[in-house]
């Protein structure tokens, strides 16, 4: 019995020195770096270590995706600068026909409705129809008339204002009566219109305004001699109007030369519009496509 107590003992001692051997050798291998967190661990996974420390890659990833997003925006930012004109725009048109750069304006604003054979304007309406001198006006240029007006009477000079706003059915009777004289259209012997047809008219813009000197009512081209269209046609841009409709202009307003026609715009574009000598249609399309006499919509 002793001596297989014996041999019991032996072999317990046995299997627990093979027991220690084999974990000191599990410790041997494990990374010393490792020995905080135990041999046991080390020795068991020593992959999931190593996957345990590729985690610090991905964490450098999104560092790279970050400057991936960067260069893009430092690109265009590089890129803006170089163009000087962009091709479609109101200075890259002015500057292709030789004309400064023109006003920052709306376009689409009230001040620049066009109304001429090739743009109708329909039955519109002006804006509160205000009474000034005995004509009617849009009430936003009753102000900066009476002091053109006003200005031009402190020159000595005699002003008359003879016409103003007309509706579409008194532009409808004007036309009817100007076609019976001078028929089948109403255009004088050059093809121009004397009175356009309904819905074409400035005048039913409520912006427009004829302007005669009392001593010289007449509205022909006579008119532009008197001493009062001559000041007032150098200085209406002050006042934010225009000559509508010049005598080297026929061809793109399609009408004839008219002295007595002024056109309220504001300063800034009146101004442009009288330095540069160009007509309205001509300013309106440095901004937007229109159709003009010199480029008519295609027959339908
Ligand atoms: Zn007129």
């Amino acid at each position: 019995m002793s001596v297989k107590r014996f041999f019991r003992v032996l072999l317990g001692l046995a299997l627990l020195a093979v027991f220690v051997y084999v974990q000191y050798c599990n410790y041997q291998v494990a990374p010393k770096l490792l020995e905080p967190e135990g041999w046991k661990q080390a020795a068991e996974t020593p992959a999931p270590v190593l996957e345990s420390e590729q985690p610090v890659i991905p964490e450098f990833t999104p560092v790279e995706s970050e400057s991936v997003e960067v260069q893009p925006t430092e690109a265009p930012a590089e890129q803006t600068p170089e163009p000087t004109l962009e091709p479609d725009s109101p200075e890259a048109r002015a500057a292709a026909l030789g004309l400064p750069a023109p006003p920052e304006i709306d376009i689409d604003s009230w001040e620049f409705i066009l109304a001429n054979d090739y743009n109708s304007i329909g039955e519109y309406v002006p804006q509160n129809p205000t009474t000034l001198e005995g004509q009617t006006f849009d009430e936003r240029i009753i102000e900066p008339l009476r002091a053109m007006v006003a200005d031009t009477r402190e020159q000595g000079l005699s002003v008359f204002l003879s016409s103003g706003y007309r509706s579409y059915a008194d532009q409808r009777y004007l036309y009817n009566r100007k076609v019976a004289q001078y028929p089948p259209e109403g255009k004088d012997s050059n093809g121009r219109w004397i009175v356009l047809p309904p819905g074409t008219s400035e005048h039913q813009t409520g912006l427009a305004c004829d302007i005669t000197d009392i001593y010289y009512e007449f509205k022909d081209r006579n008119l532009e001699n008197t001493a009062m269209y001559q000041y007032m046609s150098q200085h209406c841009q002050d006042f934010g109007f225009i000559v509508r409709y010049p005598a080297d202009k026929e061809e793109v307003t399609g009408v004839m030369y008219e002295p007595w026609h002024f056109r309220y715009v504001g300063v800034e574009a009146a101004t442009y519009i009288m330095d540069n000598g160009i007509c309205l249609e001509e300013f309106i399309s440095l901004y937007r496509e229109i159709y003009t006499a010199d480029n008519p919509a295609p027959e339908a």
